[in-house]
């Protein structure tokens, strides 16, 4: 018997992982998305959308379905669906791996400040009127209407609506990957003297972290925030290497 994989995505990793094993015949794959995005990228694997209602929804969704294994691909800031997927694997009962991909690191020329929340992060862009370029999602942008005094370049998948309540602010719709260059054009087109971003890891947003790099801009970054305790691996490969040692069903 073939094992029913759920990939909980909203990730590039976990859109290319089901790619993997979309022509797999030992897996039947099926993703799972927030249905946050207006117009999601094409999926080569058959796709749900739409919150499950909690760890038990969830739970209730694997037995139904007869998932075999869970994998959670999900974005390294989604704490929430993380942990109702740990809680879910127990619950029903089903081997739980989950794909995190590192953190970027700080090299010589960062100039970062970490912080533990968007709110801080506006509280380290201070008092004085700055060109501050934030990456962030819709839901995260709200805390900056405390801080009027700045000029806002805001970049989002989705057009931020409403917009903010700012005297100052530019907005862009656009999906990743950004190259270096790019952004680097951006960056200085804008005369941006600091940016806001989550520490997402991987290369496709890591253009901006470089480029600021290059030009001396200050980075301000959300750290990620705690993950549950599950078996994990940082790649495609090993979680397809992991997959070769599931026993087959009978
Ligand atoms: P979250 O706070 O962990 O999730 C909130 C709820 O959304 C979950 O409890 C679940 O609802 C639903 N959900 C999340 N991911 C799902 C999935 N793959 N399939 C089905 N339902 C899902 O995550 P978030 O609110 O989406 O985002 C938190 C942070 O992650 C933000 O910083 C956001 O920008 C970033 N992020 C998220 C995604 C994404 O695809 N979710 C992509 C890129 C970045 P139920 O409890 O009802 O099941």
């Amino acid at each position: 018997m073939k094992h029913s994989i759920l990939i909980l995505g909203g990730t590039a990793e976990a859109r290319k992982l089901a790619e993997k094993l979309a022509g797999d015949p030992r897996f039947a794959t099926e993703l799972s998305l927030a249905g946050r995005t207006r117009a999601p990228a094409e999926q080569p694997v058959p796709v749900r959308a739409g919150g499950f209602g909690g760890a038990e929804g969830l739970a209730a969704y694997i037995r139904q379905k007869g998932i075999s294994i869970l994998i959670d691909a999900t974005h390294p800031y989604a704490a929430q669906m993380s942990r109702n997927a740990a809680e879910a694997g127990r619950l029903a009962d089903v081997p739980l791996i989950a794909l995190r991909r590192l953190p970027w690191r700080r090299l010589t020329g960062d100039r970062w400040t970490e912080v533990a929340s968007v709110d801080d992060a506006v509280g380290v862009l201070g008092k004085h009127p700055r060109k501050v370029f934030l990456t962030l999602g819709r839901q995260e942008l709200l805390p900056f209407e405390e801080a009027p005094q700045h000029h806002y370049l805001i970049r989002s998948v989705d057009p931020v609506d409403p917009p903010l309540d700012v005297p100052h602010a530019i907005y862009l719709t656009s999906r990743g990957p950004f190259a270096e260059a790019d952004e680097a054009r951006l960056l200085e087109e804008h005369a941006i003297e600091a940016i806001v971003a989550k520490n997402s890891g991987g290369p496709s947003s890591y253009g901006k972290i470089a480029a600021a790099r290059a030009l001396g801009i200050e980075v301000i970054l959300v750290r990620r925030p705690d993950l549950p305790a599950v078996p994990s691996v940082e790649t495609i490969e090993e979680l397809l290497t992991w997959l070769d040692h599931v026993p087959v069903l009978p």
